[in-house]
């Protein structure tokens, strides 16, 4: 069989790791192998350079080396932050607040939360995904110990009041995490700003490695350790440094800072681009996220009178690797949580469609991929009764 072209559109799933990247981690597996534990200096030299990637690190984000703990991703990290703060301040309080559009890495942990005793309040969201000033500050009670909002949402890209949440948390002396999961990389952060306590992040969404991430915790936080074992990441996550990945983590971020500008300039050109063509070219449609501040790379689009399974099988036999919600999702029938909370009827819902961009896209393919949506879309509806049905009704 030829080897047919592939479009990849699915960049908040994962993204491919940069050249630069790879070449980066290769000594580390082979010659420089050694564990940054042992005293001799082949080893102590792994732990400097540890030492250089955290720091890269904190800068990006503007904080101090050794607030970044090393973990091994997103997930890891929003476990930690909810888990260790749960336990550190029960004395305090046992209510958390977070919202209803969060990652399943957060969503999950928090309902763990709930069964051993701890109340979450589940904010509601806006009609564009934004959580709502109002009801984040009449949930806040004298035992609320922390709040836990998503910085930019992997669905529908909207992108939280980051800022004037972390000056609400301040206010109440209520610990403030965010999973910036999605937003590294791809917006300006600094802790400092807007009052971040705790910061989620991931190597592989920003054309890093899998398997590594880091949890930044704010000096002054009093957690107990997450994992136990030798004094690795300053003893509170122990286990022998993934050498490798922070190695890759690092030269993602370095570079993912240098082109943040251009490349998220160009993205938005051609998210315009493809929001304009989707909605110009086919009928019954709607852009779910907010228009305005919503992640340089992120369209989200649902099609009236067609199920976004289908649409992704038929897409991905042209070529082209998109997403009908978060993949985590994909395999189950409920439709997305995150579409259900900014209002959309589950048949709506049913019909979405995500295209996340990423750098190597480019215009000519994601005219491609417009055209064979539209000739999909057609398709799909030309056998849907429901479609029939709507038809005959306008006739
Ligand atoms: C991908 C993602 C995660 C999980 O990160 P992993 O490194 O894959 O575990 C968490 N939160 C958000 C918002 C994500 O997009």
């Amino acid at each position: 069989m030829e080897d047919k072209r592939l479009i990849y559109l699915d960049h908040a799933a994962t993204t491919p790791a940069r050249k630069e990247v790879v070449e980066a981690m290769l000594p580390y597996f082979t010659e420089k192998f050694g564990n940054p534990s042992s005293v001799y200096t082949f080893s102590q030299k792994n732990k400097a350079v540890i030492t250089d990637c955290r720091d890269i690190i904190a800068d990006s984000i503007h904080a101090k080396g050794n607030e970044i703990y090393f973990t091994a991703g997103g997930t890891e990290s929003d476990n930690w932050a909810l888990k260790a703060v749960a336990e550190a301040y029960a004395s305090k309080g046992k209510h958390i607040i977070t919202t209803k559009i969060e990652h399943h890495a957060i969503l999950h942990t928090a309902q763990y939360l709930e069964k051993h005793g701890y109340d979450v309040t589940y904010l509601d969201v806006d009609e564009n995904g934004v959580v709502k000033m109002d009801a984040l500050k009449q949930a806040i009670r004298p035992d609320t110990i922390l709040i836990s909002v998503m910085f930019a949402n992997n669905e529908i890209g909207t992108i939280q009041p980051i800022k004037e949440i972390g000056a609400i948390a301040k206010e109440h002396g209520i610990i403030f995490h965010t999973d910036a999961v999605q937003a590294y990389g791809q917006l300006p952060i600094d802790v400092d700003e807007y009052n971040i306590d705790m910061l989620s992040a991931s190597g592989h969404k920003l054309n890093g490695p899998k398997g590594i991430g880091f949890l930044y915790i704010r000096t002054g936080l009093k957690l107990r350790n997450f994992v136990h074992g030798g004094a690795q990441e300053r003893s509170r996550r122990a286990g022998t440094e993934n050498v490798t990945g922070i190695v890759g983590f690092a030269k993602a971020v370095e570079i993912a800072c240098e082109t943040m500008e251009a490349r998220t300039n160009k993205e938005i050109t051609m998210r315009e681009h493809l929001m304009k063509r989707i909605t110009d070219e086919i009928p019954y449609v709607r852009i779910n996220g907010h228009r305005k501040d919503r992640l340089p790379n992120n369209v989200n689009v649902s099609f009236q009178f067609i199920e976004g399974e289908s649409l992704l099988i038929m897409l991905d036999m042209a070529g082209i690797c998109a997403s009908s919600g978060s993949a985590c999702t994909s395999g189950s029938l409920d439709p997305s949580h995150v579409l259900l909370a900014i209002g959309l009827p589950h048949e709506i819902a049913h019909g979405s469609l995500r295209l996340t961009l990423g750098e190597e896209n480019t215009m000519e393919e994601l005219d491609y991929v417009v055209d064979e949506i539209k000739k999909i879309v057609q398709r799909l509806r030309d056998m849907s009764p429901l479609y029939e049905d709507f038809i005959k009704g306008m006739n």
